[in-house]
């Protein structure tokens, strides 16, 4: 497939100006602590469920003794490390250590099989593990994959070790001061997250020094930052940390602009509200299936939600309607989206009503792109250049984006073209008011008769209805049509809909190609931690029966 070259290119910008400047010469580390004297002694990491604190100054010398452990371990320049961890102050120590000695760290899903997990070590060519003692026989079990657990390899703990294994407290039992110097060239690697696995099988996405800096300074830094935070900012880490959204968005960002992080090791509506109101969260990362929760839980009402200011959704669509129901719950917070995808940095565009000088944005708008970066709508078929409104390919290209995937020059050519566009499979556009719509995923659309349906569209119009707690829309093999949308629903506590209630409710608000061909309740759907409908379980689901 190549340009006809009949279209020039229209490449959209952000509605912002770009920064003057951005550091992303020097090492992650440096660029996060680098305003560190102006907020030392204020909270940085707010371990949610013990109440314990850590200053940035106390953030920055853990993470530097953490640093001298793992040198002292045998890491050091360029060796991977695996976090294993739900969200923990550990993740985040870890994380900068390992940067302030050159290595790099992958982090996956604690919840992953012995095998997914050891798929990844091994792919990542890591070198240590730092875990939960709880996930630790599951390792020991994976025999075959990993014959002398901890004898090879040392598997660390953050709480009591069991046997083989070495307590975290020995890795910042040390002298700050013996920190090896090391030099960090911009494009060394400093992370290794996993692409969620939506589509597919995860890949290994390799992001630098200098790409992590550029995100959040793109997100963060300048007189009129996109994602304003404000050192009296509380900001919420409830979506887990190996997750590049929680990763970038949250912890680092706030550890640029000097905003506290309160860690929640996993997502329960009861304590996450209870946190929320305990330590007056002023800015809520969150992804749709907690945006469901907060929109149709009857128990949000009994909680003070007030200290709320801002609320940021990303990593899947967001339907108008969903989010005017979150609206009506915390009615003064600023509601908008971020659209990221982790070869993307991940953060392609953000909502400009987070900016400090905020301006108006519509519902369903997944923001305008990031400052000094260049975006572009391609027809997917003929990769000519598309205009206002045209939905088609979003392509990004800036510093931020991915230096490739790990060990797969023929998949990262695939995706970053010779002029350095990164093609993100989601079928999008972007408005007169440079405003950026997601519509659904290439691989998503479900084709009727050649009509394209999306369905996410489908889906944030099932989850409007007051029956329903959640959906999912997948397509159906057809004879005639080829491929129909068929939904599975479930239905709220003590509700009652039918099959052909639910289909009429869609059939009355869209075009005919759009109607729904089935409708299965169920009694939930299948999501990714990182909150994406797992489309390819549903579709299994029915190809079986
Ligand atoms: P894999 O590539 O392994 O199948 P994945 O694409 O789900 O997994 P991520 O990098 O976590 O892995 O997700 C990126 C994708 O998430 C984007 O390509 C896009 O489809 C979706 N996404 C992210 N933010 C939004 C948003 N605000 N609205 C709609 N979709 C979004
Ligand atoms: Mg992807």
């Amino acid at each position: 497939k190549v340009d006809d070259g009949s279209n020039r290119h229209v490449i959209f910008r952000s509605k912002l100006p770009d920064l003057p400047n951005i550091a992303n010469h020097i090492p992650l580390h440096t660029y996060c602590f680098e305003n560190l004297s102006r907020f030392s002694d204020k909270p940085c990491l707010v371990v949610g469920s013990t109440g314990a604190t850590y200053t940035f100054s106390q953030t920055h010398i853990l993470s530097r003794k953490i640093a001298v452990g793992l040198s002292a371990l045998g890491i050091s320049k360029g060796d991977v490390i695996m976090l294993l961890l739900q969200n923990c102050a550990e993740f985040a120590l870890t994380f900068m250590a390992a940067s302030m000695i050159g290595a790099v760290t992958t982090a996956a899903n604690p919840f992953y099989t012995a095998g997914e997990i050891f798929k990844q070590f091994n792919s990542s060519n890591s070198k240590m593990i730092i875990t939960q003692a709880q996930y630790v026989d599951k390792l020991r079990d994976h025999g075959e994959h990993n014959p002398k657990m901890g004898q090879d390899f040392p598997v660390i703990t953050v709480d009591d070790p069991p046997e083989k294994c070495l307590h975290f407290s020995m890795l910042y039992r040390t002298n700050e001061n013996n920190i090896p110097s090391v030099t960090i060239d911009p494009d060394d690697a400093v992370a290794l997250p996993f692409s969620s696995g939506t589509t597919g099988l995860p890949k290994g996405v390799i992001l630098t020094h200098k790409s992590l800096i550029t995100s959040v300074a793109q997100q963060v830094d300048g007189e009129n930052p996109n994602l304003y935070l404000k050192q009296e900012d509380v900001v919420l880490c409830v979506l887990p940390l190996f997750h590049i959204y929680s990763l970038n968005s949250v912890l680092l960002c706030s550890l640029r602009a000097g905003a506290s992080v309160v860690l929640m090791p996993k997502f329960e509506i009861r304590s996450l509200l209870e946190l929320i109101q305990r330590y007056r969260v002023t800015v809520a990362a969150v992804v749709p299936p907690l945006v469901l929760a907060l929109a149709k839980n009857p128990m949000v009402g009994s909680y003070d939600l007030s200290s709320i200011r801002v609320v940021l959704s990303g990593a899947a669509p967001l339907g108008k309607e969903l989010e005017d129901g979150l609206r009506s719950r915390v009615p003064q917070a600023i509601f908008g989206q971020g659209y990221g995808m982790t070869e993307a940095g991940p953060v392609l565009s953000m909502s400009v009503a987070f900016a400090k000088q905020p301006l108006p944005t519509k519902s369903g708008s997944c923001g305008s792109v990031v400052r000094n970066a260049e975006l572009k709508v391609i027809d997917p078929d003929t990769y000519s250049s598309l205009g206002y409104n045209q939905p088609g390919e979003i392509c990004i290209r800036g510093p931020q984006i991915m230096k490739g995937y790990l060990n797969d020059a023929k998949s990262t050519a695939a995706t970053i073209d010779e002029e350095g566009w990164l093609h993100t499979g989601d079928i999008g556009y972007v408005d007169h008011d440079e405003e950026v719509f997601i519509v659904d995923r290439v691989k998503e659309l479900i084709k009727f008769k050649g009509f394209q349906v999306p369905p996410a569209e489908l889906e944030g119009l099932l989850v409007s209805h007051p029956c329903i707690a959640d959906a999912a829309v997948v397509s159906q093999k057809d004879d005639a049509a080829g491929e129909v949308p068929v939904a599975f629903v479930v239905l709220l506590n003590g509700m009652e809909l039918t099959q052909e209630a639910v289909k009429d409710y869609i059939a009355k608000q869209v075009v005919f190609y759009k109607k729904l061909h089935k409708v299965y309740f169920v009694a939930s759907i299948p999501k990714s931690p990182s909150g994406k409908i797992l489309r390819k379980d549903l579709r299994a689901k029915l190809s079986s029966t």
